[in-house]
């Protein structure tokens, strides 16, 4: 999957997600991608929200509207990105999945579980993308 999130100089948030789907995948499968909420959501009073991993359970967790809303009731990034991954790892221990939050104010955060997870960002005052590893 690729998710993007992108905040522009007038403060627009915009999010956008492809997939190449889960690996074995039934034909006719719908994946994680175009459930609103799941794999990209972003509200502009508040933030974003991007996420990859295993679409059949994550889906079912809407974890990008679950952080663009715990940020909105005041947890930063990191902590609405370690929360919802936390809710989906507490049901399904074996799940493997990567959240990134960012809010409005460009401040980002990354969590995940089952993997080791990467993330990169560009703001204005960078001179090149900066890439950032996410532990479980
Ligand atoms: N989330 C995608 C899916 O389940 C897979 C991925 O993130 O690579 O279709």
């Amino acid at each position: 999957t690729i998710s993007m999130a992108v905040i522009d100089r007038m403060g627009h948030i915009a999010v956008g997600t492809s997939t190449n789907g889960a690996t074995f995948k039934i034909p006719g499968r719908v994946g994680d991608g175009p459930i609103v909420g799941s794999s990209a959501y972003a509200n502009e009073e508040v933030g974003a929200c991007c996420a990859t991993g295993d679409g059949d359970i994550m889906m079912r967790f809407l974890p990008c509207y679950q952080v663009v809303e715990s940020m909105r009731l005041g947890m930063n990034p990191e902590l609405a990105a370690k929360d919802a991954i936390g809710r989906i790892a507490r049901k399904f221990p074996d799940f493997m999945g990567g959240i990134v939050a960012v809010n409005k104010k460009g401040e980002h955060a990354g969590a995940c579980h089952g993997w080791t997870f990467q993330y990169s960002v560009r703001s204005p005052g960078m001179k090149d993308v900066q890439v950032f590893t996410v532990l479980p």
